[in-house]
Order: C-alpha cells, then sequence, then structure tokens
C-alpha cells in the first residue's frame, strides 16, 4: 500500500553499524497473567525475531512496554517482572529490569549495560504522560537510546508517548512484527482476494461500531457473532431475554442496520444460538432460534444453523478476517462456534487473517493456531487498520 512505504524498514537499522548503540524497542507484551505467571506468551515470542536481530548486532537493546491499563498509577501486580522471567527464558540470556522508565536510575543502567544485553523498562502506563503523549516525558525516553523501533503493532493506533512522542525524537524504524503485520493486513486492505469474508464477535458493540461501519464498505460479506449481536437484534425488535445488550447504543446500532442496507451488502446475523439460565450453568444450555428467546434466555454462543452457515461462507471466500470470539469461549460448554470457526479457517484455502487478544487465545485454545496464515497480535490496530485508517504510531515512522 502506498500509504505506507517501507522507507525506516528494519534492514535499513541492520545497515547501520549498531555495536554499542542503544536501540529503544517499544514491544507488545500485554500478555495475560495468571496467578502473577504469563499464560500465553505469544506476544512476547513475536518479539523475538527484532530482539534477537539487535541482539546479534550486538545493540544494547532497551524494551518498552506495557501491561493492561493502570491509568497513570503503580499497580504493584502489572509490574512487568513476570514477563522479564519470561523473556529470559525464551532468549536464553539474563534480562534486566528496572522499577522506572525514565530518569538518572535508567540512564546509569544503560551506561553499565554491555553490548548485546538487553534491559526491560517498567510498565510504561504506570506514567500518565504516557497516553497524554506528554513532550517532557518522550524527550526523557528518547534522551536515553540512539534509535527507535517500533514492532508493538497493538499499541500504533494511539498516539502515545512510546508511538508517536519518542519516534518523533529519534531516528525511528519498524520493527519485524510490525513489518509482518503490515505485509499481511496491507494486502487484504489494498488487493483482497475476493469474496473477502469478515468474521467479528466480542461482547461490546460500542467498541467496534465505527469500525464495523468502514469494514462493512470492503468485505464482500460480514459476520457477526457474540454478544453485540444482541444489541443488534434488539435494535430490530427482537427480544433477546436476559442477554447482554447496550441499550444506550440502540439507535447507533440502528443506524449501522440501515447503512448496511443503503449499501446492500451482505450482514449475516445469526439464526440460532446456545442460550443459559445463568452464565454459571452450562446444564440449562438449549438450542433456540432467533425468534425463540423467553425472558429468561441468556445468549452464550451461536447455534448449529449459524456455525453451518458460517462454514459454507468460509469454504467459498479467498480471503477471510477474523476478530473476536463469537461466544463465551473461556468455558469449554460455550466454545463450539469460536472453535467451529477457527477449525473452518484452518480448513480454509483462503488467506486467513485471524486479530485480536481474545481471538489469539480462541485460536491458541482450539489448537489450529498453526495453520492460519497470520496472527495479528493487534486487535484495534488491525481493525483500524483494514478501516483503512492512518495510524499515528505507523505514519510518524515515515515522516
Ligand atoms: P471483546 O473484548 O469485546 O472483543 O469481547 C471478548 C469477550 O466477549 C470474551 O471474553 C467473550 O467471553 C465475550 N463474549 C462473547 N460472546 C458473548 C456473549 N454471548 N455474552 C457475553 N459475553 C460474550
Amino acid at each position: 500500500m502506498p500509504k505506507y512505504p517501507m522507507a525506516n524498514s528494519f534492514s535499513n537499522l541492520l545497515s547501520q553499524p549498531l555495536a554499542g548503540r542503544v536501540v529503544l524497542v517499544r514491544v507488545d507484551f500485554n500478555v495475560p497473567l495468571v496467578d502473577g505467571v504469563v499464560s500465553d506468551d505469544t506476544r512476547i515470542k513475536a518479539s523475538l525475531p527484532t530482539i534477537n536481530a539487535l541482539l546479534k548486532a550486538e545493540a544494547k537493546v532497551v524494551l518498552l512496554a506495557h501491561l493492561k491499563r493502570p491509568d497513570g498509577q503503580v499497580v504493584d501486580s502489572l509490574r512487568l517482572n513476570p514477563i522479564r522471567d519470561s523473556l529470559e527464558q525464551l532468549l536464553q540470556q539474563s534480562v534486566y529490569k528496572l522499577d522506572e522508565c525514565v530518569g538518572d536510575g535508567v540512564q546509569a543502567a544503560i551506561t553499565g549495560m554491555a553490548n548485546g544485553q538487553v534491559l526491560l523498562l517498567e510498565n510504561i502506563r504506570f506514567y500518565a504522560e504516557e497516553m497524554a503523549n506528554d513532550a517532557s516525558f518522550s524527550e526523557q525516553l528518547a534522551d536515553c537510546a540512539d534509535y527507535f523501533v517500533q514492532d508493538a503493532f497493538g499499541v500504533v493506533h494511539r498516539a502515545h508517548a512510546s508511538t508517536v512522542g519518542v519516534a518523533q525524537r529519534l531516528p525511528s524504524f519498524s520493527g519485524v512484527l510490525l513489518e509482518t503485520e503490515l505485509r499481511y493486513l496491507g494486502d487484504m486492505v489494498s488487493s483482497p482476494a475476493r469474496p473477502f469474508v469478515a468474521i467479528v464477535g466480542g461482547s461490546k458493540i460500542s467498541t467496534k461500531l465505527l469500525v464495523l461501519k468502514q469494514l462493512i464498505q470492503r468485505v464482500d460479506s460480514m459476520v457477526l457473532g457474540g454478544a453485540m449481536v444482541y444489541t443488534l437484534l434488539k435494535a430490530k425488535g427482537v427480544p433477546v431475554g436476559a442477554s447482554l445488550v447496550e441499550d444506550s447504543l440502540l439507535d447507533e446500532a440502528r443506524l449501522f442496520l440501515d447503512v448496511v442496507d443503503d449499501l446492500n451488502k451482505d450482514l449475516y446475523l445469526p439464526v440460532d444460538h446456545r442460550v443459559v439460565q445463568a452464565f454459571d450453568q452450562p446444564d440449562t444450555l438449549r438450542i433456540i432460534d432467533s425468534n425463540g428467546f423467553a425472558d429468561s434466555d441468556i445468549g452464550i454462543d451461536i447455534g448449529p444453523a449459524s456455525v453451518a452457515h458460517i462454514e459454507t461462507l468460509i469454504q467459498s471466500a479467498k480471503s477471510v478476517f477474523w476478530n473476536g470470539p463469537v461466544g463465551v469461549f473461556e468455558t469449554k460448554a460455550y466454545a463450539n462456534g469460536t472453535n467451529s470457526i477457527a477449525q473452518f479457517l484452518a480448513e480454509s484455502d483462503a488467506t486467513t487473517i485471524v486479530g485480536g487478544g481474545d481471538s489469539i487465545a480462541a485460536i491458541n485454545q482450539s489448537g489450529y493456531a498453526d495453520r492460519i496464515h497470520h496472527i495479528s497480535t493487534g486487535g484495534g490496530a488491525s481493525l483500524e487498520f483494514l478501516e483503512g485508517k492512518t495510524l499515528p504510531g505507523i505514519s510518524v515512522l515515515h515522516e
């Protein structure tokens, strides 16, 4: 795509003499933790090609990352120590970790680093200045390094200090992971093999409505699943029992359905559902049609007729993008629809891209991850990219 030339490519950086130079790398280590231990290291593994290449070039590698949303406060349970442990195992070398991102201690630690060493700074979202893209904070970050590498695709749709601020102040390059993401997603935006099918699930329509409006214009068919379907069904006047609905979004949902009608696009809403009487009562599970909701029914997963239709759509597709589970897949009894989609994608001849944190977990859980062409580490970022938006953390690399 002409919008994203690879002028500041990683290979350009590697062509510089990097021995002893400090390279600040923004990575996406926003991984799930269970009891203080990393439970899915997909995102950490995805950053290894960039880190290893810099280590091989004898650079001093300083890593910048966030974990969840501490909202500018120090939250002990969101320190990056468990990530350091996981990274040490994957790299098979020591990783130094500090409890800060800026200040004299950071400067001193970097000065004391040997070539080919790795330093992990603290959760950058402990600083309110990060999300505010604060100028002096960005300056302090940039001051400690010679080069900046952006490899955290998951955050490039945000204008933060560690995506835009620091990149404006240092010679900046894309990392290996970012380039892989842009290659796959870029092809899907600029010249998708058709039919192009998007499957979007998840709990909330509020976070995805804008994206859906744009994406529907680019695809040949769109399938929706997950709880967001109940907001849309309710907006159409279909009773959805006690299913999760965002009532404040009903008007917007109606407008979206009107847009789809005007565009004459193929939007598929599940025609049947697995419902329960309470989230923790899988023994109450029944299958009903969309017009069969009783007041107490909670939609928890899509039903078999919907699964069969999605299978047909995927079989005839040449490109498929999937973001978000179509049911409460974390509970095995409610994972049928989500796991089926993973299987259909694995068996499909189409170019398949799966994006987003929950989708990564779902595809890993299904056991089909190695049969997907590209698993994007960025949920929101991949959706916004497909929408055709210019992502600030990418465009800044080419300024
Ligand atoms: P999101 O963060 O919006 O992508 O949503 C992901 C979450 O949606 C997962 O944790 C799923 O458990 C949840 N989800 C999917 N389908 C449903 C549903 N029918 N009811 C409630 N939550 C759901």
